[in-house]
């Protein structure tokens, strides 16, 4: 007689079903795991069974070969533990009628038979929802996690013992419906902390609502990071399926126990890996652009990344996702984030200070700005060049009417919506072709930038960028044309070239 029973395993960030069955036969007692079983798969065989005694059960005497389906998927995890020890085990628990139907199991066993979280519950669970499985099984601290998946009965257990006695009719679980809020902390960090840097505001206001890349630079201590690290809290509120998405990344890299209920931020340090960052190793984890999608991913010193580690981020700029090529087929990973990079502008930090004077020479600064040229910057719309804040806001004598973020964040929420409605996406996300369209049709704004090309002002990567940038600045005007000094406000953020650098120090 086979037992199946029903569970999963991740595939990047997707659940993937697979079948655990049992066969007890007569013979010497043996326990054997087939079906491509990996690491910690495979010590299943030593967990399973002292879990099961430990529970107060006797292990079945018999030759039992356990099978796991599909056979080509490579088995990873400990989340098979509890569907290899029901499979196993069927037949000794005089389990009522129709308990094993429609249902999916994941947990890790331990060997005094409780019943322990994995990571990467949620789209598994996801996966037998669309399978139409109707319930799971999961450990007590997995509970609130299979609960976020609408239309899914979750059964929780401490311990292997109160499920087998569930299974059996003798015991009650703790049952869940769906709860679709795990935390409702909002971020406490508000951008009316931040006293002066005006222009970094707005560009901050500009960056979340046409979702353009951002590139900070200024002297140490002005407040690059704080500006990025407030920028989640600005962006549009997420969409239901964009919250899933999220949930299901922080569930895959075990943070889903922390604050999901705002947009991610994360912040690499520069000895990053490729992989660190756009994911990798065995068993495959996500990396950095994948656990900051829907939110921000920020690089400071970004130009002591690696060269290796910053042009493997170019799908991701490009794209809003990454493939990764394995052995068993190309895994797509989400990565749609708002990168935000921050550098000095020179070695020493005060190029273009009117605080401090800057030390170093032109041609070093040139030097310096170089080693940021490439494909990052090719897709970053917005630069900014902070200052070091005067003594004066550092005694905090300026008048302070900072604007907090919850209003900034209603300007942006507008302006995204204009954009949605009109093109179906934000601004940044469009190509160059749509880019030049928005400047069609206004014999004003056309002369303007066939001038700014011809006296090469603009080149015309950075006229895309400028008109990108331009249309956000109208759309949180709620303008539906653009006018000239939506394009002069966009100018303002165009990047510090090594040329115009060396212009302006001459
Ligand atoms: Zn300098």
């Amino acid at each position: 007689m086979t037992i199946q029973v029903q569970t999963g395993l991740l595939w990047g960030v997707e659940g993937r079903l697979v079948t655990v069955e049992a066969e007890r036969s007569k013979g010497i007692p043996f326990f054997d795991l087939v079906g491509l079983a990996d690491g910690a798969v495979r010590e299943a065989k030593v967990r399973v069974p002292r879990a099961v005694e430990a529970s107060g059960y006797a292990w079945p005497r018999r030759r039992i070969t356990v099978n796991m389906a599909p056979a080509h998927i490579k088995k990873e995890g400990s989340g098979l533990d509890l569907p290899i020890a029901i499979a196993c085990m069927a037949e000794s628990l005089k389990m009522v009628d129709g308990r094993l139907d429609g249902l999916v199991a994941l947990a890790e066993l331990g060997l005094d038979g409780r019943l322990r979280g994995v990571q990467g519950l949620l789209p598994v669970v996801e996966a037998a929802k669309r399978s139409g499985l109707r319930r799971v099984l999961v450990a007590t601290e997995n509970a609130r996690e299979a609960a976020l998946v609408e239309g899914i009965e979750v059964h929780a257990f401490e311990t292997l013992r109160s499920l087998f006695l569930w299974l059996e009719g003798k015991g009650e679980s703790q049952s869940f419906a769906f709860l679709p809020e795990l935390s409702s902390q909002t971020s406490k960090d508000c951008f009316s902390e931040i006293r002066g840097q005006e222009l970094a505001k707005r560009a901050a206001t500009i960056a979340a609502a046409g979702a353009h890349h951002l590139l900070l630079s200024g002297p140490p201590g002005c407040g690059k990071t704080m500006v990025a690290r407030r920028l989640p809290g600005i962006m549009p509120p997420m969409t239901p399926a964009e919250r899933l998405e999220v949930l299901r990344v922080a569930s895959v890299t075990g943070k889903i126990a922390h604050d999901v209920s705002a947009r991610p931020f994360r912040s690499p340090h520069h000895s990053v890996t490729s992989a660190g960052l756009v994911g990798g190793g065995r068993p495959l984890r996500p990396g950095e652009a994948t656990s900051a999608h829907g939110g921000v991913l920020f690089l400071d010193e970004v130009g002591e990344f690696r060269r290796h580690a910053i042009e493997s981020l170019r799908q991701a700029l490009e794209e809003g996702r990454l493939s990764l090529v394995r052995a068993e087929g190309v895994m797509e990973l989400p990565a749609r984030f708002i990168l935000v990079a921050a550098t000095n502008p020179c070695p020493c930090g005060y190029y273009g200070s009117e605080q401090r004077g800057c030390r170093c020479s032109p041609p070093t600064v040139a030097r310096y700005q170089e080693r940021m040229s490439g494909p990052l910057m090719d897709r970053i719309d917005l630069h900014v060049l902070l200052d070091a804040p005067s003594s004066k806001q550092v005694l905090g004598q300026t008048e302070t009417n900072a604007e907090p973020s919850a209003v900034m964040a209603q300007r942006v929420d507008g302006a995204r919506c204009i954009a949605l409605e009109r093109q179906g996406c934000a601004n940044g996300d469009l190509g160059a072709r749509e880019s030049l369209a928005l400047a069609l049709g206004d014999p004003g704004i056309n002369d303007f930038l066939c001038q700014a090309l011809d006296r090469h002002l603009l080149s015309p990567r950075g006229l895309c960028r400028v008109l990108r940038v331009s249309r956000t600045i109208a759309d949180l005007e709620g303008s539906q044309h653009l006018h000239l000094n939506h394009l002069l406000e966009a100018m303002n953020f165009r990047p510090m070239t090594p040329r115009n650098v060396l212009a302006s120090a001459a």
